[in-house]
């Protein structure tokens, strides 16, 4: 079997999509992709303006950009390049 026979549209993912963005992420973990810290996301700094689109989440130890966030023209933008990884409890765990 080669490569080309487990690849399927993007459009399969939906599912697991749908199951991961429904979780409160605050507990999820992630891994800094600067320095390597992990922490619960909750954990973290978040910087923002009153009444701006957007807000940045700081890595608590080096400071570095983890994630950047923007709600703007009826759209949500999520920029994760500074997480090496993110870690979310599936529900049955949380129970
Ligand atoms: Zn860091």
């Amino acid at each position: 079997m080669d490569e080309t026979q487990l690849r399927l549209d993007g459009n399969a993912a939906a599912g697991m999509l749908r199951e991961v963005f429904v979780h409160e992420l605050t507990a999820a973990r992630g891994a800094c992709a600067s320095c390597g810290a992990i922490a619960q996301m909750g954990s973290q700094h978040l910087y923002m303006y009153p009444l701006s689109p957007g807000a940045v989440l700081r890595c608590k130890t080096c400071q570095a950009v983890l994630m950047v966030f923007v709600h703007a023209g009826g759209r949500y933008r999520l920029g994760l390049r500074g997480l090496a990884w993110l870690e979310i409890p599936d529900s049955a765990r949380l129970e």
